[in-house]
């Protein structure tokens, strides 16, 4: 995880306010401001703060109608948000507790006391982030884990579905691994476990393009809006790159060194195809592979 600047978003019509608090804040974070409430949803949209400081109290819409807003949008429902305003009223605390606001700060306030909320907050959504990050991830290789990959392929298959798009799928497996493991040892076998899933990794182009692990030595790549033409040069690129590491490996019977096959698959536009028969034609494809003589590309046209 980056440990780049975090960004905080600053809504209130007053200027001064603004100006205060942004002073306050730049120093440790990046920060955006916003003059009114639809200004706020729309920096919220495009920007997607960590953190989000909002005025009650604006003349073309109030605090609440803004938080309201950005939680009904699955893009903006997490932002942290504290409210500030001038209405110190045990009722309106409450109302922006209520609609989810982390936190709840009464003007005129305290310079220090507003940096030591923020930081508190945005340490949170730091350790939020990092915590879902983890369990996304797979440890050894650092690639996505395969509950992650099972989320994301159920999601892309949808919208592939539901948009007439094409998709790709394809399983990456490591030959005769087994026998890698047996002669160089577990601990080896580990590295060479991340050094294909590194090779994996850095050929996906796009970041809707993910690498997972998903089992043992096999990896599984999910290319969406990618045709079986682009599908399988990605694959190739990858077979290649893997073989081009040199690992030796005396004990398989595709090469002297470390290779991959590869099977995939590509939802046929325009027809009916489940997510799990588009997954078993991408399997299919790696077992012929591996029939084939391992070290190679199948794919299901
Ligand atoms: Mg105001």
């Amino acid at each position: 995880m980056s440990q780049e600047m975090q960004k905080v978003l600053i809504a209130d019509d007053d200027g001064i306010n603004r100006q205060v608090l942004a002073s306050l804040l730049k120093p440790d974070y990046v920060v955006l401001l916003a003059k009114t409430g639809e200004q706020a949803i729309e920096r919220a949209q495009r920007h997607l703060p960590d953190l989000l400081m909002l005025d009650v109290m604006m003349p073309d819409m109030d605090g609440y109608e803004v938080l309201r807003r950005l939680r009904a949008d699955p893009a903006t429902a997490r932002i942290e948000v504290i409210f500030i305003t001038g209405m110190g009223r045990p009722e309106d605390e409450a109302k922006g507790l209520k609609l989810g606001a982390a936190d709840y700060i009464t003007k005129p306030f305290n310079a220090t006391v507003v940096m030591a909320r923020v930081a508190t907050h945005l340490q949170v959504v730091r350790q939020r982030r990092l915590l879902e990050h983890l369990a996304h991830m797979d440890g050894l290789t650092e690639l996505a884990n395969r509950r992650r990959f099972d989320e994301i392929y159920e999601s892309e298959w949808q919208r592939a579905t539901r948009h007439a798009h094409t998709m790709s799928v394809a399983l990456l497996d490591i030959d005769c691994f087994k026998q890698y493991n047996d002669h160089y040892g577990h601990p080896a076998g580990d590295r060479a476990l991340r050094a294909v899933s590194r090779v994996a990794r850095n050929a996906m182009r796009r970041p809707c393009d993910i690498a997972a692990r998903y089992g043992g030595e096999e990896l599984v790549i999910l290319m969406p809006e990618t045709d079986a033409a682009q599908g399988l040069y990605v694959a190739e690129s990858i077979r290649e790159a893997v073989a081009q590491l040199l690992i030796p490996h005396e004990q398989s019977v595709a090469s002297p060194v470390l290779t991959v096959s590869i099977g995939g698959a590509t939802l046929p536009l325009g027809e009916q195809e489940s997510a799990a028969a588009l997954f078993e034609a991408a399997d299919s494809a790696l077992y012929r592979a591996k029939e084939a003589g391992r070290n190679r590309v199948n794919w299901r046209m």
